[in-house]
């Protein structure tokens, strides 16, 4: 696969579902990739790129920015408070925000800085233990809390579980988003970027069917 292709494909779902061209962006998620192949997918223009951890990240945009501007960064792993000012002076977008004490962390450093990434609440629309994410019932009233503290969302976030029909769970997120007037659903994956499309992905995030198999898995 390459980035070309993967761009082709999403602008074949776009028409397939009645959206406008551009309506999907696309994040290149570049964990554990090597340096060169993220490289030489920026040099084919791709600026939007996803990360899963803070250190990670750190390690390799601040360099990657003085060769390329117009980087669009966005976190999807997990967020620990104790990075978040990381984060916030990072990347442009959160996509993990999952839990009041986290809201409150980045509310309070928004003001200290002065500006706050796009934020997009995780759900954990599979109820799973080990999995990060607010719970869907949970969900309306945290939207309405992270509102209350001036926190810009922009729309939510999910994984579905690895073993059932993803479909089931972009459209379980997206009538969570309808009732909540969130325009950003941020949803679908290598295998399943276009079905995402399908029911209403803003967001969809890409990783091994761009860059290829990475070399060991720090998925969350
Ligand atoms: C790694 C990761 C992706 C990309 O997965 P691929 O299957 O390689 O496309 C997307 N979203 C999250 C949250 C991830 O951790």
């Amino acid at each position: 696969m390459s980035l070309q292709e993967i761009k082709t494909r999403i602008t074949a779902a776009e028409a397939a579902a009645d959206r406008p061209a551009g309506s999907v962006t696309l994040i290149a998620v570049s964990k554990v990739q090597p340096n060169t192949r993220v490289a030489a997918v920026l040099d084919e223009g791709q600026r939007c790129f996803g990360e899963n951890r803070v250190q990670e990240a750190l390690g390799k945009w601040p360099d990657f920015s003085q060769t390329y501007s117009g980087l669009d960064l966005h976190l999807i792993g997990p967020l620990q408070s104790n990075k978040a000012r990381q984060a916030m002076e990072l990347f442009n977008a959160i996509h993990t925000l999952d839990r009041p004490k986290l809201a409150k962390s980045i509310a309070r450093l928004a003001q200290e800085l002065g500006h706050c990434p796009d934020l997009f609440i995780q759900v954990n629309t599979g109820a799973e233990p080990q999995k990060a994410g607010i719970l869907p019932e949970e969900a309306d009233g945290f939207v309405a809390e992270c509102r209350g503290l001036d926190l810009p969302v922009k729309g939510l976030m999910c994984i579905p579980p690895v073993d059932e029909v993803a479909a089931d769970h972009f459209t379980q997120l997206a009538e969570i988003a309808a009732r909540n007037g969130l325009a950003g659903l941020s949803m679908g994956m290598s295998g399943d970027f276009e079905q995402a499309i399908a029911h209403g992905a803003t967001h969809v995030r890409v990783g091994s069917a761009i860059f290829g198999a990475r070399a060991y898995d720090t998925q969350a």
